[in-house]
């Protein structure tokens, strides 16, 4: 009689969330408390809202804890990122390189700029952009690297940034899955020209529907502001020359600002946020230290050794090797996982390249892809040599993300994956293998090949 949950067995797991968030529970995330709550009423008791200066508060405390010369909320992280590419000039015709694994607010903002997406392959391990590929993608029109620090680990940017100086090219940081991590002792988002990022409910650094662009150049912020803050593009204060005869305008037509209650609660959690990184660090750190050595997976870790770099926590991830497995499924694998009450599903974000919106479709009715709308390049050829992003993309999974250091309870989690792997011989029969598209955003439901 077999002891795994998915044939009848006691499932490893028996923590159970109580869907609280104030910090009682493993996963919650935002932690929430009376200082959120009474920052977010005090905005709406002022009864002004966007009359208010709280964003401005928050971005100088931002730039406090990143060390940058300017901060500009907005929105969102889509449109952060539409403003640093913007802001680093982006234009009709040129080109922008983008790891093909990573949401796809990373690029597509390019293409009502008239920009070009150019798809570049990932690491292997790290599943970021990988240095090594990406100078093979670099051609006379292109303007600007956008480089992720995708799902907490940070990318080698010393090598990216050698590259993009070599062929005068601006790097855009995306640091919606990473904030407060470091590489080399400095923290993500102040390596390159401009860094941009999500601070939605779902990210890091959770308040909402929020986002957030800083930098030291001044050129950058302020084109940033010229493309969706209008009412900051004002004469007297913006310093650019080519940008000062349009002060006024709305030149980009965008409304990018942030909300207030967002603002508010940034500030407070932003407060309360090393230190809660600090203890996911641990708690992740524990959990992988368990699972370490087990055959079929791989934990992404950070080597944080030397403590130079850390990650900055957002979901982890594992690589699943199947051949350590004799070839069992990644599909069979999680659901057995998932039974034994350790939710877990197979693949990460599809490669971006492998979708319609950046393969066929005429958004805006130029007669040709809008990928290429201003441009003259095949597709087909653009996205040649992308076979690590398709191969990782559909051979990793998203790990528990824990929020707090409990290891009676992390214990549970990685037994959850030690019993599966103890026991796969059992799981090889009736294993129908991957069956449907692997990963994706859940409301994609195309095929990867379509
Ligand atoms: C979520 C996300 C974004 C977009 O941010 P929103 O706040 O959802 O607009 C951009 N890049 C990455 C890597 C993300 O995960």
């Amino acid at each position: 009689m077999s002891e795994l949950a998915i044939f009848g067995g006691k499932p490893a797991v028996t923590y159970e969330e109580t869907g609280k968030h104030d910090g009682t529970d493993m996963f919650a995330w935002p932690i929430i408390t009376d200082e959120d709550r009474e920052a977010a009423l005090d905005v709406i008791n002022q009864g002004a809202m966007s009359g208010i200066s709280i964003t401005k508060e928050f971005e100088r405390d931002f730039c406090e804890w990143t060390g940058s010369k300017y901060a500009l909320g907005t929105c969102n992280g889509t449109a952060a990122l539409h403003a640093a590419m913007y802001g680093v000039g982006l234009g009709r015709g040129d080109e922008i390189i983008c790891p093909s694994v990573t949401y796809w607010a990373s690029c597509q903002g390019a293409y009502s700029l008239g920009a070009t997406v150019v798809f570049a392959d990932v690491d292997p391990y790290t599943i970021c952009l990988d240095p090594s590929k990406l100078e093979e993608k670099i051609t006379d029109r292109t303007r600007a690297i956008m480089v992720v620090h995708y799902s907490s680990h940070p990318a080698d940017m010393d090598p990216i940034m050698a590259i993009a100086r070599k062929h005068n090219l601006k790097v855009i940081e995306d640091v919606s899955h990473a904030q407060g991590g470091k590489y080399k002792g400095r923290m993500l988002g102040t390596i390159g020209d401009v860094a941009a990022a999500s601070l939605m409910s779902g990210k890091s650094f959770a308040i909402g529907e929020a986002g957030m662009l800083w930098t030291d150049d001044l050129e950058i912020y302020e084109r940033a502001i010229a493309l969706g803050t209008y009412e900051r593009f004002k004469d007297g204060q913006i310093q650019t020359e080519n940008l000062k005869p349009f002060t006024g305008l709305p030149l980009g037509g965008y409304k990018h600002r942030m909300h207030q209650v967002s603002a508010a609660m940034g500030r407070v959690q932003l407060k309360h946020y090393d230190e809660r990184c600090a203890e996911i660090r641990r708690a992740v750190g524990y959990f992988m230290e368990l699972i370490e050595g087990l055959p079929g997976i791989r934990g992404v870790k950070v080597d944080e050794s030397d403590g130079s770099n850390m990650a900055g926590w957002y979901v982890p991830l594992a690589h699943y090797v199947s051949e350590e497995l004799e070839g069992l499924s990644i599909t069979r694998f999680c659901e057995a996982v998932s039974a034994e009450g350790c939710d877990i599903h197979p693949g990460i974000n599809l490669p971006l390249h492998t979708h319609p919106v950046h393969k066929t479709a005429d958004t805006y009715h130029d007669g040709k892809p809008t990928r290429i709308a201003f441009s003259d390049n095949d597709i087909r050829a653009m996205d040649e040599n992308l076979e690590v992003s398709e191969f990782v993309a559909e051979n990793a999974f998203y790990l528990p993300w824990f929020k707090h250091y409990r290891p009676e309870i992390i214990e549970q989690y990685a037994n959850a994956i030690k019993k599966v792997i103890t026991n796969y011989k059992e799981l090889l029969t009736g294993d129908e293998g991957n069956t449907g598209p692997i990963g994706g955003w859940h409301r994609f439901n195309h095929s990867k090949k379509a």
